[in-house]
């Protein structure tokens, strides 16, 4: 990692690439990882870099789904291994679910150095590596899956999934929270629950509300979930974009 220092006013945001950067280098993050990460900062430079209020409500509703769900499992792909693989094995901790290595160019010495990354992390049971089902509706290789892990799931949480994968675990039935910053993407609108926030802030959030809804009853956690909608908060996130957008301009203006 370069020395840079903490004062740079872009500072999260350059060592957030430096680590994608470094999952490419360590054969954790695929190529085209660094595509999606230079559209996940280019959008997040849209919206702040910061949590807002819908993507608050989003990881407020996504705690209680995980927290209601049977059959809870985190799928990790090659960017969410190189940015938040602790935090990720933490939130697994959490609600008691498995992991699942889910990448969509998929090589064997990749999802193996994914899985290690996360054991390495404390993780007890990493899905992945001996995938024994197919996704109906896609190719064969995005196709596999994992019995007992994202095969089987009732909720699937997916950060960072491609449109036609998020599409097809909902026709599986599945109810699926994804993270992603851009509240246009296939996957955001066919999502229960979006989550427009970068992951780097999704994930940590994610822990400190489960911590803090845990005590809450089934009944209770029903109410956060139906108190949301994710079509309105799909909405207030381009209207926070095109706000703070303004605010910018207005700046330059003065
Ligand atoms: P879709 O198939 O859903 O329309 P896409 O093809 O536009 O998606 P992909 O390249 O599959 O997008 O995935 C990249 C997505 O992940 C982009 O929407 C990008 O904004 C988002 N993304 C990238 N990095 C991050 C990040 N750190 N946090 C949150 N979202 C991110």
């Amino acid at each position: 990692m370069s020395d840079l220092p903490p004062s740079h006013p872009r500072y999260a945001s350059l060592k957030t690439r430096e680590k994608v950067v470094e999952g490419v280098e360590t054969g954790i993050t695929g190529l085209n990882g660094l595509i999606a990460q230079g559209r996940g900062e280019a959008l997040d430079y849209l919206i702040g870099e910061r949590t807002t209020a819908p993507g608050e409500d989003a990881e407020r509703a996504a705690a209680a789904m995980l927290l209601l769900a049977e059959r809870p499992v985190l799928s990790v792909n090659g960017n969410a291994a190189a940015l938040v693989p602790e935090d990720m094995v933490i939130l697994a901790e959490k609600i008691g679910a498995p992991l699942e290595v889910n990448i969509f160019y998929r090589t064997e010495d990749r999802v193996k150095k994914i899985a290690d990354l996360l054991r390495s992390f404390g993780a007890e049971k990493v899905f992945g590596e001996a995938p024994d089902a197919v996704i109906p509706g896609l190719d064969h290789a995005r196709a596999k899956a994992a019995r007992g892990g994202i095969y089987d799931a009732d909720v699937v949480f997916v950060p960072l999934e491609d449109g036609d994968r998020c599409e097809a675990l909902v026709k599986m039935g599945k109810r699926v929270i994804t993270v992603d910053l851009n509240p246009l993407s296939r996957t955001a609108r066919t999502s229960m629950v979006t989550i427009v926030d970068n992951v780097v802030r999704a994930v940590p959030n994610l822990i400190s509300l489960v911590e803090e809804m845990a005590d809450l009853d089934d009944e209770e956690l029903r109410l956060n979930l139906a108190a949301y909608d994710n079509r309105a908060a799909l909405r207030r996130s381009v209207e926070e974009m095109i706000s703070h957008l303004m605010g910018q301009f207005s700046v330059l203006e003065d």
